[in-house]
């Protein structure tokens, strides 16, 4: 069977399946494994710029969580609600950070999996026995498998509804995909010339515009050097979303308090642009298995409780369970 994304929810229902006794093979477009849960390296800086933390609500990811403490992929990065200007509310709550950064947790979960990188699946079709994967030549690293007896798709929706051959959904599934909406935001990822010099836990929330979010990397203990991750707010983002990367940047950088104070300086950045960040309308269901077609199976932060990375695990373990009991598996 073929599982389309190795972001959270793809890379725990691949795991879920296969050792249900599935053979699975994960594909994604992606160079490295994780989606939204995103780090890249900037000269000298390492960057976390997509999903900045993770909280552990429910009895089976706070397992899973505890299996990654003691794995060495995940480590406490901060306690209680985080404000404008620092820890607003103790709430008691550990957020976690991926080690050595965010993509760890996706590295470990992938570890034992056949995962296949910069392959894009471009359409998916179906006859009475099987799903049909077509690529467009533009994966990376070669077409993905041809043919799958069962499937599992955790891209954002609206990519989920332009994959699926229109004649094989059922209307009460394209109208649950539909309905699940997003807000896009951009991100700034810049390399300091020194530190923000916030105090811990070296990160901001403020509320609102323009800003939802600023870190400094280096403090997180995720890089060697002071880099900065910004995120827009969604309606900024909105705004902003066509302009040039260098308007960006001034934009966003240019609101965070210790920059413009002149407290620091970016030696160079980068813009990246999440179209599809967080769910804001879910599906109520931990997954959909789709009512028409060989099996197959939705998954991913838009579906069930809570969305963000603990959303996408659970999500991505319904999808195992809800696909493995429908093939009677394991
Ligand atoms: C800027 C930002 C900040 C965030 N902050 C937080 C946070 O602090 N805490 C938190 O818990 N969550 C946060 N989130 C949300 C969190 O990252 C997501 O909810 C979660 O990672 C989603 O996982 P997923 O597996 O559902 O989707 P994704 O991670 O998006 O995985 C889907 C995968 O499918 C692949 N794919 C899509 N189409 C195709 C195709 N046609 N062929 C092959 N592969 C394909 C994509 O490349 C991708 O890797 C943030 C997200 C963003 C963008």
């Amino acid at each position: 069977m073929v599982v389309i994304g190795a972001g959270l929810a793809g890379l725990f229902a691949a795991r879920d399946l296969a050792a249900a006794g599935a053979a699975v093979t994960v594909v994604d477009k992606g160079r490295g494994v994780g989606g939204r849960v995103a780090t890249r390296r900037l000269g000298p800086a390492t960057i976390d710029h997509g999903a900045q933390f993770f909280t552990a609500r429910s009895a089976s990811f706070a397992a899973e969580v505890a299996g990654w403490l003691a794995a060495g992929v995940a480590a406490p990065w901060f306690t209680g609600v985080l404000g404008a200007d620092g820890i607003v509310d103790d709430d008691g709550e550990t957020r976690f950070r991926g080690v050595p950064a965010m993509t760890g947790i996706a590295r470990h979960l992938a570890v034992d999996l056949d995962v296949r990188l910069g392959t894009r699946v471009a359409a998916v079709r179906a006859d009475a026995d099987a799903w049909h994967l077509g690529d467009d030549g533009a994966g990376a690293a070669g077409p993905p498998p041809r043919r799958a007896d069962a499937l599992v798709v955790t891209a954002p929706a609206p990519q989920t509804l332009a994959l699926l051959d229109p004649a094989v959904l059922d209307p009460t599934d394209r109208l649950a995909l539909e309905r699940i909406t997003y807000d896009p935001c951009l991100a700034v990822l810049a390399l300091l010339d020194r530190p923000l010099a916030l105090g811990p836990p070296g990160a901001r929330r403020p509320s609102g515009e323009p800003l939802a979010w600023y870190a400094d990397n280096q403090a997180k203990g995720v890089s060697a050097v002071p880099a900065l991750t910004v995120h827009g707010g969604p309606a900024t983002s909105r705004t902003f979303w066509e302009a040039p990367d260098d308007e960006v940047v001034a934009t966003l950088v240019g609101a965070v308090p210790a920059v413009a104070a002149g407290g620091a300086r970016v030696l160079e950045a980068q813009v990246q642009r999440w179209r599809y960040a967080q769910a804001t309308a879910r599906h109520a269901e931990a997954c959909l298995v789709l009512r028409s077609g060989p099996p197959a199976v939705v998954a991913g932060d838009a579906f069930g409780e809570g969305g963000r990375i603990e959303g996408a695990a659970r999500s991505g373990m319904a999808a195992a369970t809800a696909l493995a009991e429908r093939l009677g598996l394991g």
